[in-house]
């Protein structure tokens, strides 16, 4: 439920001014993003690490990580006259999630569109990467006045003054240009708001929480006093991953219609980790083009070590393979609950959104896709030469021609069919993870609420309770917001908190509703940890007593 604790009513004659000139004058030294030598060194990070070292898959489904272990606590140094030198992609391939195309957005807007509100509003289509998610005077505009840094803050930090929660969180700034600060972290919100208003990043993307400082992680070198001791349990979904099924769009492209893979995947993990595993606070955020990520953030599901984040990942991964596996889904039967649940959900949105859909089977050569999943050969056989003698059968008439002509031919198995049926749909519909995003705890992922480069969309939290009718393309972007602001008549001058004084910007703009739903999650997680407080410091009296 959105909370909304806050009215968008005035209170006071409201001083407006234009967006532009307010711009101007709280310009905070940025010199156009520029940063010098000097400045990478005051910032404490002028190296990135490389990932922890992968643990041997334990099963044979597993899939390959995404990149060679390399050796632990090697630096890359990151220096100003080298940065355009150094691929970002080089250094994290497979660290981070969806980073693909994050930077190939243009600064398509300049100052002009600011000053004449030109800049196009969210625009729908794949092909459009506009938005001006790479826009300095855009991304100065966003951080100062939509992003939500108070909720942002008590969502990270579990309680209303800053506790090491917050304080040992990595997080890494993403610059344009190819310069990455990892390991920083900030004692207070206000130093990590003057830093991000300071470099303005493309991206933030959020790490663990550590048993120290992790800006001074060097001072721990050789000892385990410096470890990652609690995260968010995370999921990271990408279209990409479905590009051996679905026939509308590839690679990042996205459509309302291949969406409904991430639809589905947020309906089977939801249920699941709610039901199986007992979390309630998940909180889901669209990735700003081809995905989701779920942050679980119960307390309980923070303080998961690895192993049984691995074992967590394993539940879940039923879709092994790459797309040359051949058969990638072989589950045990008697179907286990989970997967006879996730069935019973997926089965309804196979034939409307896959079949329907996607019609995945209307070629020939892709419908030599779905004959070899069958188990019968004369089964096989017959259907071919079927839908040879006919062809242009939809798939799901040739779904249809599976049962009807098993039946005619007399002789196969219907138990077998029914279970290749059933491994069938779940190839097409189960939710396809970057598994590494879930167990490792050390994984960086992209914060919720910062920009995507290439789309200029937020990423924004998914409405669960109205899943069918979050559309990604409708996602406010930064240039439209900026806009709306623009013609709601320019920033009202006040002082206090951007975020929480009445009629603040966010408010008046298309972002509203996502920062209410953000508001209310984090709303309820505080619930929890208050009442995680009271009931310690009972048992801790009450153990007081016996002795
Ligand atoms: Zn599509």
């Amino acid at each position: 439920m959105p909370h909304s604790e806050s009215t968008p009513e005035q209170q006071d004659p409201p001083a407006r001014t234009e967006l532009t000139p307010t711009m101007e004058d709280t310009t905070l030294n940025l010199g156009n993003g520029g940063l010098t030598d000097e400045d990478l060194l005051m910032a404490g990070v002028d190296e990135v690490e490389s990932p922890p070292v992968v643990p041997p898959a334990a099963v044979e489904q597993q899939p390959p990580p995404s990149s060679a272990p390399e050796e632990e606590d090697a630096p890359v140094e990151i220096k100003q006259e080298t940065k355009s030198d150094i691929k970002l992609e080089d250094l994290f391939d497979g660290m981070d999630s969806d980073s693909d195309d994050e930077f190939s957005g243009k600064n398509n807007h300049t100052n002009k569109d600011l000053v004449t509100g030109q800049v196009p509003p969210s625009s729908p289509g794949p092909a459009a990467p506009s938005g001006g998610g790479s826009n300095p005077d855009l991304l100065r505009a966003f951080y100062q006045l939509l992003f939500p840094w108070r909720h942002y803050f008590q969502w990270l930090n579990h309680s209303p003054t800053p506790t090491p929660d917050f304080k040992h969180r990595e997080f890494s700034l993403w610059l344009s240009g190819g310069v990455v600060f990892r390991f920083q972290s900030y004692a207070t919100l206000d130093l990590l708001r003057k830093d991000v208003f300071k470099h303005l990043p493309e991206r933030i993307e959020i790490g663990p929480i550590y048993t120290a400082n992790p800006r001074d992680r060097k001072t721990f070198r050789n000892s385990s006093a410096f470890k990652p001791v609690a995260k968010e349990l995370c999921f990271d979904i990408d279209l990409t991953d479905y590009d051996d099924v679905r026939t509308c769009c590839d690679k990042a492209n996205i459509c309302g219609k291949c969406w409904r893979f991430i639809t589905m995947a947020i309906k089977v993990l939801g249920v699941a980790l709610k039901e199986d595993f007992g979390y309630e606070h998940v909180m889901w955020v669209y990735s700003g083009r081809r995905g989701a990520h779920a942050w679980v953030c119960d307390r309980k599901a923070r303080g998961l070590d690895d192993h049984k984040r691995k074992a967590i990942g394993n539940y879940f991964s039923v879709v092994k393979g790459g797309e040359k596996t051949g058969k990638r889904v072989n589950v045990r039967r008697p179907l286990h609950p989970h997967l006879a649940r996730s069935l019973g959900i997926l089965k309804e949105h196979f034939l409307t959104d896959v079949l329907e859909g996607q019609d995945p089977w209307r070629e020939e050569d892709r419908a030599e896709k779905l004959l070899m999943l069958l188990p019968d050969v004369k089964l096989r056989v017959a259907l071919k030469e079927k839908w040879e003698a006919n062809p242009g059968r939809s798939s799901v008439v040739k779904w249809g021609d599976i049962d009807s002509v098993a039946k005619t031919m007399g002789s196969v198995n219907t138990k077998d069919l029914l279970e290749a049926k059933q491994d069938i749909v779940l190839e097409y519909t189960y939710p396809r993870l970057d598994i590494l995003v879930t167990e490792q705890k050390t994984h960086l992922l992209k914060s919720p609420f910062v920009v995507h480069p290439g789309t200029g969309r937020v990423c924004v939290p998914i409405d669960t309770d109205d899943l069918d009718g979050f559309d990604p393309l409708g996602v406010p972007t930064i240039g439209g917001l900026v806009n709306e602001i623009d013609a709601a008549g320019g920033v009202v001058k006040k002082e206090g908190d951007d975020e929480d004084r009445r009629g603040a910007e966010w408010e008046r703009t298309s972002i509203k509703p996502y920062t209410d739903q953000f508001r209310g999650f984090v709303h309820g997680l505080l619930r929890e940890e208050r009442e995680f407080v009271r009931v310690k410091r009972e048992r801790e009296e009450e153990g007081g007593l016996d002795f």
